[in-house]
């Protein structure tokens, strides 16, 4: 999965997850349920450019914390949901 992109996972013609890297930089997967049988579960539409924009937004759990909109394929960083401090991975 290439960072700023979103990945669709569909079952015929019914869209199931929303995949895409973490913008804060942490670098996880999130993977957001369309399932509408489940909580929490994202709607997600495509103009005609196919840029996506996703409801509601989504706000990372883990040490990164970030909170964000994506808007017509765009991230819009909710206020304080921008990580501050820079997580860098390495190998051990
Ligand atoms: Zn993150």
């Amino acid at each position: 999965m290439a960072p700023g992109q979103l990945t669709l996972v569909k079952s015929g013609d019914i869209k199931k997850w929303a995949c895409l890297r973490c913008p804060g930089g942490c670098g996880e997967v999130i993977s957001l349920s369309l399932n509408p049988n489940q909580r929490p579960r994202w709607l997600v539409s495509e103009d005609f450019w196919l840029r996506p924009t996703i409801h509601p937004s989504v706000h990372q759990k883990n040490e990164c914390g970030c909170h964000f909109w994506i808007k017509k394929g765009r991230i819009t960083w909710c206020r304080g949901g921008r990580p501050s401090k820079t997580i860098e991975k390495r190998n051990l």
